[in-house]
């Protein structure tokens, strides 16, 4: 999982806790080189719990991006 809150100077540990991904079915489609060129559509959302600050996040992530919002 990644750093939800990298500006912050503590000895940070995060903690996931429960988490869903949509199952969405997709059509892969790849080009000439191989490249998959369409995205899997399905997201996670979960929250996440930094133990040394006592913060919490939601975090939606998709198609490689993660984005936090914090709770
Ligand atoms: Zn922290």
């Amino acid at each position: 999982m990644r750093n939800p809150n990298p500006k912050c100077e503590l000895e940070c540990r995060f903690k996931e806790g429960a988490s869903f991904t949509t199952a969405m079915g997709w059509e892969r489609v790849y080009d000439k080189h191989g490249n998959l060129i369409t995205q899997d559509p399905n997201s996670t959302t979960g929250t996440i719990h930094c133990v040394a600050c006592n913060k919490h996040w939601n975090y939606t992530s998709q198609a490689g991006v993660v984005k936090y919002k914090e709770i």
